[in-house]
């Protein structure tokens, strides 16, 4: 069963509910969990992995042939990324950091000038601690295109899903592509997210998200108990879902992320029981 633990609101403790659940789940069954906040992946952290580098992952990028370019400008008309410059008279400049390796310009060009290279973008890195695996996908900076890194990393661990009951998936904040792309293809997504304005306006569009990729969706309200949660429950109404657990504000459980340890709460419990129920 594939689970993400995602989030319109970043700050709103996304990882550590991630990381809580898959080693509560660990305790019994097998658990791969996949750090996609590949901007920042910290579950590594917080789970004390040591996680090692397994693979590269590369796109092209196009190569120019000065000699063949005739400067006509139609690869850089062509790419959506601006990742081409032409100027008059002058062969093609490219920006690397923001190719996304899509070959149009190479498709479109008019006499053959653009052949291919390859350029990393970050890496895979895996780690593991008793029944659970870590996952980690990690741009390089300075890159734009962050879903391909999530992609990169769906793609490796595709073979070895089979290995695991439980797939946990923490996805970036937003609703931006990476998240699209690390919500494709998941049995469920739990929101996590905070009583507050903010936080429940960004609940709207992540559950507004998850409808649009018919994605089952539950909400879990973390700090609770800081400002009353009638706006939560109308969009949660809204949208036709549920409040699956409640985590109040507390000292002790910021002590201990802080100090990347694990949190461990009867919620997560109660979410870890009720997923063999599919919540
Ligand atoms: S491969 Fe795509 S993104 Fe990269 S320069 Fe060519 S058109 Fe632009
Ligand atoms: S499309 Fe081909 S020929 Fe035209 S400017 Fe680009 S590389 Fe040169």
């Amino acid at each position: 069963m594939r689970i993400a633990i995602t989030g319109g609101k970043g700050g709103t403790g996304k990882s550590t509910v991630a990381t809580a659940l898959a080693m509560e789940l660990a305790k019994r069954k097998k658990v791969l969990l996949l750090d996609l906040d590949v901007d920042c992946p910290d579950d590594n952290i917080i789970l004390s992995i040591n996680t090692k580098k397994v693979k590269n992952v590369e796109t092209m990028i196009p190569k120019f042939d000065k000699n063949k370019c005739i400067k006509c400008g139609r690869c850089s008309q062509v790419c959506r990324e601006n990742a081409i410059v032409c100027v008059m008279g002058k062969p093609p400049f490219l920006v690397p950091e923001q190719c996304t390796g899509c070959k149009a310009c190479q498709i479109a060009c008019p006499v053959g000038a653009i052949s291919e290279e390859k350029q990393t973008i970050g890496k895979i890195l895996s780690g593991k601690k008793g029944n659970m695996t870590l996952v980690s996908g990690e741009m390089k900076p300075g890159i734009e295109e962050s879903s391909l890194i999530v992609n990169a990393v769906k793609k490796y661990v595709k073979e070895k899903e089979k290995h695991y009951d439980y797939i946990i998936i923490d996805t970036a904040a937003g609703t931006h592509c990476p998240v699209i792309a690390a919500l494709l293809d998941v049995d469920l997504g739990i929101a996590v997210t905070e009583p507050t304005p903010l936080g429940n306006h960004d609940l709207a569009l992540i559950l507004e998200l998850m409808k649009k990729l018919n994605v089952k969706s539950r909400v879990l309200l973390n700090r609770s108990n800081i400002a009353t949660k009638k706006e939560i429950e109308k969009t949660i109404r809204r949208f036709k879902t549920k409040i699956v657990a409640e985590i109040p504000y507390s000292k002790k459980i910021q002590k201990a992320y802080s100090k990347g340890i694990p949190i461990k709460h009867k919620a997560i419990k109660k979410i870890a029981r009720e997923l063999k129920c599919r919540l």
